[in-house]
């Protein structure tokens, strides 16, 4: 779990790219693999057809096309190593 960037409630970005409070798309914590994003086990043994299913299902919610009228600080990321306000 991290702090949201924009309003500071709880998320977990890994399973959630965007703010239950308000909305705003999260940056990933750093070191989070591939496997752990799309929600697939690691293995070899992951199908064509899952991995598919899963990279629409996560790119449907973090496509560019739904943040185009975002507020300029909302479409840019945050740094990595910034801190959020306050700290
Ligand atoms: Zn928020």
């Amino acid at each position: 779990m991290t702090l949201c960037w924009k309003c500071n409630a709880e998320v977990d970005a890994v399973t959630s790219p965007r703010c239950a409070a308000c909305k705003a798309l999260q940056p990933l914590p750093l070191g989070v693999g591939h496997f752990a994003v799309l929600g697939l086990p690691q293995s070899f043994a992951v199908t064509t057809e899952a991995l598919e299913t899963a990279f629409r299902a996560r790119s449907s919610q973090v496509h560019p096309d739904r943040f185009a009228r975002a507020e300029a600080k909302r479409a840019t990321r945050p740094k990595p190593c910034s801190f959020p306000p306050g700290m």
